[in-house]
């Protein structure tokens, strides 16, 4: 992390060299880009062929007792804590991320270390060797801290490989723990391409597990490689997509419904995998119900993360802003977009967009990004809309507004979802009792954050 060069758009607070400095594999320089506009913040390095190696053969199991691993993982989950000014400008410049962003960033990391903490003293299976996580951009502070927290919890080392995109605040995450006490041989960060640098981290017998989280094409592969080497019970435990969807009937609370929707879709961008996509509102009620939600997107100030009266930061790369444009000018060409707001110039940013559709089926990929699709459906209807969301194949997250007792209980018995969210946003979960996770091509599961997460990290043996 040493070369790190130090920040330069000056709008921003620096990221001084002792923040960023540290043990770091790799030696070919990449340039990280703040989204918002397009500078770059910093150099980061990207691990070789020999670095990969080096990991490989060094890591080494965190052979310290159970009682002294929760210890540090609760000096981490502090230090988190007492860095979040740091945390924040990072998550701002590198991701993208609005300040409620990264609260919620930092809380949902803080609770996985406290949970894993809590429940590395109650496992009685030993450790599995060396798990190699993989994460992705878009929690690059909690899905990253989560995976290796649970790893190293079991008593496991970890080579963790951050997203192409947000290895400053990986880096930054990882100073932290080695702060606390985390060996570096229990602990390596090993950034560089997904299927460079991710591939030999997964394809190599001497891992015994891999935790995994971003595309469910990407799991798919991980899968195959893994699936090479025959080595006996490794787990690949995979969180990946989603085509959510949300039903409004016609005794929802339209104010209420509609602050939840704004929330749900357009929040962080769009760019969570629990985010809706696909929002049916029962027929009867759609012209109105329609006209308040556009009302609601109006309001919204699309802008640099870093300001405090923002509420839309940027896509993460160019890339995705040019792949998520060109399928709202399709939509456009074809007379389905509802409404779009214009979007600043400079930056990646996609504005809130709402496009028609006449149901999920629609939607033949999940874009990832502040697009929501809208369809409409009549009373006797429900039963087809939970079918069309089933058949996607996909099952993370899906929320209901209705007053309608019955049909809470009806929807959450047949719609394929980790997550079912009533008369509320469809965010978040709680780290212990409500863990978050998908089935289908949404995940392997366990759910993170649950009982049954952390024992999927030990082997099968009893550790007597
Ligand atoms: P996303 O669409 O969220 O970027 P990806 O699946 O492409 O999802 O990326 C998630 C993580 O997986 C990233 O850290 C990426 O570098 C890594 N990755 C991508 N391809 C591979 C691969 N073939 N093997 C291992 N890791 C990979």
């Amino acid at each position: 992390l040493s070369r790190i060069d130090t920040a330069r758009d000056t709008d921003h607070p620096t990221c001084a060299e002792p923040l960023l400095a540290g043990p770091l594999l790799g030696t070919a320089p990449v340039r990280a880009k703040n989204p918002a506009t397009g500078d770059v913040i910093g150099k980061v390095v990207t691990a070789t062929a020999k670095d990969v190696e080096t990991a490989l053969a060094t890591a080494k199991p965190w052979a310290t007792p159970a009682a002294k691993r929760a210890e540090t993982l609760r000096q981490v989950a502090d230090l988190y804590e007492q860095n979040f000014g740091d945390i924040f400008a990072l998550l701002a410049r590198e991701a993208g991320k609005t300040l409620i962003d990264a609260v919620g960033e930092l809380r949902e990391a803080v609770d996985f270390l406290r949970y894993y903490a809590v429940q590395a003293e109650k496992l009685d299976h030993p450790a599995r060797g060396v798990f190699t996580c993989i994460s992705p951009w878009n929690f690059p502070l909690a899905i990253f801290t989560g995976q290796i927290a649970a790893a190293l919890a079991a008593g496991n080392g970890v080579l963790a490989k951050p997203a192409e995109t947000t290895p400053m605040i990986a880096s930054f995450a990882v100073r932290l723990m080695h702060k606390a006490g985390i060996p570096a041989a229990a602990l390596q960060l090993v950034p560089g391409e997904g299927r460079v640098v991710g591939r030999a981290l997964t394809s190599d017998p001497r891992i015994s597990g891999v935790a995994f989280t971003g595309s469910t094409a990407t799991a798919r592969q991980i899968q195959a490689a893994m699936a090479a080497n025959l080595t006996p019970g490794a787990p690949l435990i995979a969180e990946t997509g989603g085509l959510n969807a949300m039903i409004v009937d016609s005794t929802a609370l339209p104010e209420q419904a509609v602050r939840d929707i704004v929330a749900s879709a357009f929040q962080s961008a769009g760019q969570r995998c629990s985010a809706l996509r696909c929002l049916y509102v029962q027929e009867d009620i759609e012209p109105a119900f329609r006209k308040m939600l556009i009302g609601a997107m109006n309001e919204l100030a699309l802008g640099d993360p870093w300001a405090l009266e923002t509420d839309i930061g940027p896509v993460i790369t160019e890339t995705a802003r040019a792949d998520i444009d060109t399928y709202i000018a399709n939509a456009q060409k074809s007379g389905r977009l509802l409404h779009a707001l214009a979007t600043p110039t400079r930056g990646n940013f996609v504005a809130p967009t709402l496009i028609r559709v006449n149901g999920i089926a629609d939607l033949d990929r999940e874009i990832f990004g502040p697009v929501l699709h809208l369809a409409t459906f009549k009373a006797s209807e429900v039963d087809k809309v939970i079918a069309d969301v089933n058949a996607t194949g996909y099952g993370l997250t899906f929320g209901l507004h209705t007053r309608i007792d019955t049909r809470v209980q009806d929807i959450a018995d047949s719609v394929h979802a980790g997550n079912i969210y009533v008369n509320r946003n469809q965010i978040g979960a709680i780290v212990g009792s409500q863990p978050f996770g998908g089935e289908g091509l949404s995940g392997t599961g366990p759910k993170a954050g649950g009982p049954n997460y952390l024992p999927r990290f030990t082997a099968d043996k009893v550790d007597r």
